[in-house]
């Protein structure tokens, strides 16, 4: 009954700590945080100014002692001290100060898949020192398959593929363990600086990583739209250095990421074929499942499925999936344990 007393008051807490989005899910009340893993950090002091929206905001465009970084550079904790700032952060703002003298919390944390040891230790004493009494590691395309609500823990086979900022993650799951994966670092990122260097190669224009963005969730795209579509692109001509207005075409930008897109294709196909047959035929049926927000590029579903010959499906909300199937895994610790990649205890259990 304590136990129960104290569960609730603690706020066990699942984090999705992305390269490029970091949520937060406490038990019995849903997703708290959802802003981008930007830290804005003055390096003279070495105080962290600003996490987040506000953080991303200054990117770009801060003096040169304050900078703007993302903790986390291709799915791996490159930065060990501020990554331990920003989850100190979450949990912090989620575990409000009136519980400090009360019981830590419980934190399951969601990892890229394929990480090192050492990577792993990295973000469990991150958190650790972050104030979390249990601290529980989970593979991301595990996460976010349990977040599909896929039958992970079935016989079947459960095929997934998370695209996040900084990695490609893509997954067999079957009876609650990922069978095969494979994580390549070509991911929404690797898009925008293929859209930089199209600017650049093509029109001799220096644009900034959010103007990239900006097109490539606008028009980018993986298969010829039914409509063409144009935006105009502002930058730096590099010959007059002055300002200086394009448009770009939805064509122009396909081209631009192709290269990139076959490479997140090719990862999927040779993941197909190397699946055990028993489980193709069981995905076959139920189809590839896509998350992350690079999954919402134009007509990448649409390619993977003629590319492979496998229906293909953007999960419902793909960018949350993590989070929420982190946060499933909390609430019912007890049946799905066998999906945790690490279990770290520091307080004996009362
Ligand atoms: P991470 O898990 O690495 O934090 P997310 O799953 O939050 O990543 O996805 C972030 C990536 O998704 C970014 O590269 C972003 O540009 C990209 N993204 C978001 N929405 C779209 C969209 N509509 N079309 C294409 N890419 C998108
Ligand atoms: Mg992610």
């Amino acid at each position: 009954m304590f136990d129960k007393f104290f569960s609730y008051i603690s706020h066990n807490i699942a984090i999705d700590l992305g390269t490029a989005n970091s949520l937060v899910y406490v038990q019995d009340k849903g997703i708290v945080i959802n802003e981008p893993s930007v830290v804005a950090i003055n390096q003279k002091t070495g105080q962290v100014l600003a996490i987040g929206e506000e953080a991303k905001k200054m990117v770009g465009r801060t003096p040169a002692h304050i900078i703007a970084t993302r903790p986390l550079v291709e799915g791996v904790v490159s930065d060990f001290e501020v990554t331990e700032q920003m989850l100190k952060y979450f949990i912090e703002k989620v575990h409000k100060r009136k519980f400090i003298l009360g019981p830590r919390p419980r934190v399951i944390v969601g990892i890229p898949y394929g990480v090192t040891e050492v990577e792993k230790k990295a973000v469990k004493d991150a958190t650790k020192n972050a104030g979390a009494r249990e601290v529980f590691l989970i593979e991301e395309p595990m996460a976010a398959a349990i977040g599909a609500r896929l039958p992970v823990q079935e016989a079947g086979g459960n095929f997934i593929i998370d695209i996040g900022g900084g990695t490609t993650e893509v997954a067999v799951i079957s009876l609650g363990g990922i069978v095969i994966a494979k994580s390549l670092r070509v991911a929404g990122d690797r898009l925008n600086e293929d859209i930089i260097r199209y600017a650049q190669e093509e029109y001799r224009l220096l644009i900034g990583e959010r103007a990239a963005e900006t097109i490539k969730i606008g028009i980018g795209s993986a298969y010829p739209l039914k409509e063409k579509r144009e935006l105009p692109l502002r930058g730096r001509n590099l010959v007059t250095g002055l300002p200086e207005e394009i448009l770009v075409t939805d064509e122009g930008i396909r081209k631009a990421l192709q290269k990139s897109v076959r490479q997140i294709v090719m990862a999927v196909k040779t993941t197909v074929e190397e699946t055990p047959p028993e489980l193709l035929a069981d995905i076959m049926a139920k189809g590839i499942h896509l998350a992350g927000g690079g999954s919402l590029l134009k007509g990448l579903d649409i390619l993977i499925q003629e590319e492979v010959k496998i229906p293909v499906r953007i999960i419902e909300d793909p960018m949350t999936a993590v989070v929420r199937g982190a946060g499933l895994v909390l609430e019912n610790i007890d049946q799905l344990s066998e999906t945790l990649t690490e279990t770290e205890q520091l307080a004996p259990p009362r």
